[in-house]
């Protein structure tokens, strides 16, 4: 049968990988807390994107900005004025939609029934409401469609109102002026506003990149799908940039870059696809997403965009600071290329969407045995190198000498690889409970490693066996829990 999102959650929340924030209180809505293992697995996840980007290009750098910055930030960059979504509210439910989803959902039933024509021409239409800011025809859209709540089941809709998604509270004391800030909404700007700190202090000559994961925050109106849409989230981001008129030949080349970034961690190619945006963001000359194939359908994971000169120019404006560059190469009459405001692609991947792609793709069950003995496995297929433990290491049996042995083993490997250590139960159990956080390797430790030292590997995938010498298990192992 095929996963639903529910198996996703309880797995997920049963074996310590993600809690619903706040869970006694009954919780936070879009809200979650990572637990033991899937703190591992987003740092793995984390760790792998950085490594991409700044250990394997020497024009890539990181940073770490702050999550609050100067209010003019948000000015600039366009967030307080149009970093908004259409919201709707059913008047005999109460509850509140986001118009543009509603038609989606109505485009995407026209699909499934085969007009994909008509699904068509109805996303068109809204795309040409939004971008007139047409919220009136927006409602009357939907009317005509005659969308209606799943929860009242009528159509008896309030007008469409924009909501900015941006989260704001006060520094400084009450007793003082105090002033709006606001959670960023992306890290993107805090790249920007040290474009010239990094450019000078690293004597970084164009092209260039700087990378950062961070937290940013948006108050969704509609927030589902597990961690897919959230309230607190983090992003992956990567500004590169680059000299005016080379813009489209990097936007390709960082498509390229990013999609064989996720088939390197796992994903399969048929559950990845680029996606062009019908209608381009006010920043974006390009844009593509790529798009994984989650339980619920074909959905953004990463977003490449092609921002031009609009941040910097708009920041330079506002903040009476020069964002300009200095391009000593020369051009075709031998001319350097001299001052410029460089233009910018964009590289804009959700942690947490990330995490969720790769859990649902791992999570497996299979059916194992033959006549009486059939039974279901359920493990998690993770590229070793994404998962929380690498190795567990299992005595057969606790007594003669064979679990200080175990541990002895254990100590030996840690500093080189996560490591845990498990007596507590029957073998085939201990395996179980090893597949199930998708441990790719137990170790197990029996009456012939007394005799000999070697040991055996399990491998999760395939649950063969081979026997190893134990001055052989850090080479073996580590050269396949690399990316
Ligand atoms: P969507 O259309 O799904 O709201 P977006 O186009 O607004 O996403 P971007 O602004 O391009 O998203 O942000 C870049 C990436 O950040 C997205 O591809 C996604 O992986 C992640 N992201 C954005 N919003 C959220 C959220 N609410 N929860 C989790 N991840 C998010």
């Amino acid at each position: 049968p095929a996963t639903s999102l529910q198996d996703i959650v309880g797995h997920a929340k049963e074996y310590g990988f993600v809690f619903p924030s706040s869970e006694i209180y009954d919780g936070l809505q879009a809200v979650y807390d990572y637990g033991q293992n899937g703190v591992e697995l987003k740092n793995n996840l984390k760790a792998a994107w950085w490594k991409a980007m700044t250990q394997l290009h020497d024009n890539i750098v990181g940073i770490d900005a702050a999550i609050f910055m100067h209010p003019l930030t948000w000015k600039a960059s366009g967030h307080v004025d149009g970093f908004n979504d259409p919201m709707i509210d059913n008047k005999d439910s109460k509850k509140r939609y986001r118009a543009d989803q509603l038609l989606e959902g109505k485009a995407e039933q026209y699909e499934a029934e085969g007009q994909a024509e008509k699904g068509k021409a109805l996303l068109t239409e809204m795309g040409r409401l939004l971008s007139a800011e047409d919220l009136a025809g927006v409602r009357e859209l939907i009317i005509a469609e005659n969308i209606k709540c799943p929860v009242s089941g009528t159509a008896n809709w309030t007008e469409v109102r924009q909501f900015n998604l941006m989260f704001s509270t006060q520094v400084g004391s009450v007793a003082e002026e105090s002033n709006l800030i606001y959670l960023r909404p992306e890290t993107a700007q805090g790249i920007f506003v040290n474009f010239l700190n990094v450019q000078k202090s690293g004597r970084m000559k164009i092209p260039f990149g700087i990378a950062q994961i961070g937290k940013a925050f948006r108050n969704e109106i509609v927030a589902r799908q597990f961690t897919f849409r959230m309230r607190e989230f983090e992003q992956m981001e990567m500004q590169f940039f680059i000299r005016p008129g080379t813009e489209m030949a990097w936007y390709e080349s960082w498509k390229e870059a990013r999609m064989k970034f996720h088939k390197a961690i796992g994903l399969p190619a048929e559950k990845l696809k680029f996606h062009d945006h019908d209608k381009l963001a006010h920043y974006a000359n390009a844009a593509v997403d790529i798009e994984y194939q989650f339980p619920f359908g074909f959905r953004e994971m990463e977003g490449i965009h092609s921002r031009t000169d609009f941040d910097l120019r708009n920041h330079q404006e506002l903040s009476k600071k020069k964002q300009q560059y200095f391009d000593s190469d020369l051009d075709e009459n031998g001319k350097p290329y001299g001052n410029y405001i460089p233009y910018v692609v964009e590289t804009s991947v959700g942690a947490d969407r990330l995490f969720l792609a790769t859990f649902c793709n791992a999570y497996t069950v299979e059916t194992v045995g033959e006549g009486d003995n059939v039974k279901e496995r359920t493990y998690l297929k993770l590229h070793p190198a994404l998962a929380p433990f690498k190795v567990a290491v299992l005595p057969l049996v606790k007594k003669d000498g064979l679990a200080e042995k175990a541990q002895a083993i254990a100590n030996s490997l840690k500093s080189s690889f996560r490591t845990t250590y498990d007596d507590g139960a029957a073998i085939g159990k201990r395996y179980t409970r090893q597949d199930l956080i998708g441990t790719p390797f137990c170790i197990a430790v029996d009456y012939q490693t007394m005799e000999d030292d070697t040991v055996t590997i399990r491998h999760r995938d395939t649950m063969e066996q081979e026997r190893v010498a134990i001055s052989d298990l850090k080479e073996k192992i580590g050269y396949q829990v690399a990316i």
